[in-house]
C-alpha cells in the first residue's frame, strides 16, 4: 500500500493567502486499475497563476475545488504500472503536483526526455515558464531586429528566460527586479544591459527613462502597476507589450486603479496583447530545438530556490508574492 501526503485547498483566501487556507492530508492510494500508473513525485512547482485558481472566479481554467488536492506541474518516477507503455523507473511529468504520489490513467502522464538537463528544469527553464518566455517574446511581442526590450520580474522563472532569449538575439535588454542580488545576477550572469532594483529607486519611471533614454520597443509584462506605467511612459511609437502576468495585483481585494497614463497607448500606437501560454504549444518543438542548442553551447543559465517537503509547499508558494524566490521556485519531494 502506498501512502501519499497531499495539500488540499481548505478555504479561499481574501487578499494574500495564509497557511490557514491549506490542509495537509495523508491518503492511501487504491490498487492500480488496468491502464493506470502509480507515480512518486520528485519535484513539484509552485507558480503565481495558482493564486487565481484559489478564487472561485470564472477564468481561463476552472478554480481549485475546496477540500480537494490542488494541481500543478510535477516530475517523478513510475513506481508501479498497469499500462504496457510505462515501466517502473520511467521519468514522467504530469499535472499532479501538490502531492507526493498518485495513481492516474496513463494518458494523464507524459514520459520525459531530460535532454541532458536536470528533471526539475522541466518545471522551469525548459518547461512551462521557459515556454511562456519564448512564446511571449517571439510570437506575442513579435520581437524584431533593433528592438529595445524591457522585462519586469526579470530574475524570475519567466523573466530570466526572456532576458536570455532577447540577449541571445542581440537586443538591448533592461530588466527590473527587487533587490541587489537579483540585479547583480541580471547584469553579471544574464548579461542584461541595464538592471533596475525597483525597490531601491525613488522613481521607477525615472529609472527606466535613464536606463533606456532612446525608449523601449517591447515590454514583457509580469508585474503590472507602476511597472506598466513606466513602460507606457518609455514606449516608442508602435511598441508591443506582451501582457504575461500582473503579479502585483493578484492579492488585491479591490481592483487597483490605473495605469494612470494609459492614454499614451493611443498616441504612441502601442499594441498590448495578453496571452496564456497554453494557446501557444504549437511552438513547443521549436522551443525545445532552440533550448537544446543554447544548452549545448553552454549559454543557458537559470536559478532555483528549493524548499524541501510537501508540508512546506504552501510556504514556498507564498514566498512568490514577497519575492523570496530567486529564479524558479520548486518543492523537492523525494
Ligand atoms: P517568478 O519566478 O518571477 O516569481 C514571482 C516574482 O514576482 C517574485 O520573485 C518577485 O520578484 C515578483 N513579485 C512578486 N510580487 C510582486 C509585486 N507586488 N510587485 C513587483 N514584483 C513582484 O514567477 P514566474 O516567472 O513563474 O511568473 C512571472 C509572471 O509570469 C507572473 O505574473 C505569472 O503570473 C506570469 N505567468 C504567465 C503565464 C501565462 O501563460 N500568461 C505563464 C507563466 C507565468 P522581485 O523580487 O523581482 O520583486
Amino acid at each position: 500500500m502506498t501512502t501519499s501526503r497531499e495539500v488540499r485547498l481548505k478555504s479561499r483566501p481574501v487578499g494574500l493567502p495564509t497557511a490557514e487556507n491549506f490542509d495537509l492530508t495523508t491518503v492511501t492510494l487504491p490498487p492500480l486499475a488496468q491502464g493506470e500508473v502509480q507515480v512518486r513525485n520528485d519535484w513539484m512547482t509552485v507558480d503565481p497563476y495558482m493564486r487565481g485558481r484559489m478564487n472561485d472566479a470564472k477564468s481561463y481554467s476552472p478554480p481549485f475545488a475546496l477540500g480537494e488536492a490542488m494541481h500543478g506541474g510535477a516530475v517523478g518516477r513510475v513506481i508501479a504500472s498497469e499500462d504496457p507503455g510505462f515501466k517502473v523507473g520511467d521519468l514522467v511529468q504530469s499535472n499532479y503536483g501538490w502531492r507526493e504520489a498518485f495513481n492516474a490513467h496513463a494518458s494523464m502522464v507524459q514520459k520525459l526526455d531530460p535532454m541532458g538537463l536536470p528533471a526539475q528544469a522541466f518545471l522551469g527553464v525548459a518547461g512551462m515558464p521557459g515556454m511562456t518566455a519564448y512564446a511571449g517574446l517571439l510570437r506575442v511581442a513579435a520581437l524584431k531586429e533593433g528592438d529595445v526590450v524591457f522585462v519586469s520580474a526579470a530574475s524570475g522563472a519567466v523573466g530570466s528566460m526572456v532576458c536570455q532569449i532577447a540577449k541571445l538575439r542581440g537586443h538591448k535588454v533592461i530588466g527590473s527586479a527587487g533587490g541587489a542580488d537579483k540585479v547583480r545576477f541580471l547584469k553579471e550572469e544574464l548579461g542584461v544591459d541595464e538592471a533596475i532594483d525597483y525597490k531601491a529607486v525613488p522613481s521607477l519611471m525615472k529609472a527606466l527613462e535613464q536606463a533606456a533614454p532612446e525608449g523601449i520597443d517591447v515590454y514583457f509584462e509580469n508585474v503590472g502597476g507602476e511597472h506598466l506605467e513606466a513602460a507606457l511612459n518609455s514606449a516608442r511609437p508602435f511598441a508591443r507589450f506582451a501582457l504575461c502576468g500582473m503579479i502585483s495585483m493578484y492579492n488585491a481585494t479591490t481592483p487597483p486603479p490605473g495605469p494612470r497614463n494609459i492614454a499614451l497607448a493611443v498616441g504612441k500606437q502601442i499594441r498590448m496583447e495578453g496571452f496564456i501560454v497554453s494557446s501557444h504549444y504549437d511552438l513547443l518543438q521549436a522551443f525545445h530545438h532552440d533550448l537544446a542548442e543554447w544548452h549545448a553551447a553552454g549559454k543557458l543559465k537559470w536559478k532555483e530556490t528549493v524548499v524541501e517537503g510537501i508540508e512546506r509547499a504552501p510556504e514556498a508558494f507564498l514566498k512568490l508574492f514577497s519575492g523570496e524566490n530567486f529564479g524558479k521556485m520548486l518543492v523537492k519531494l523525494s
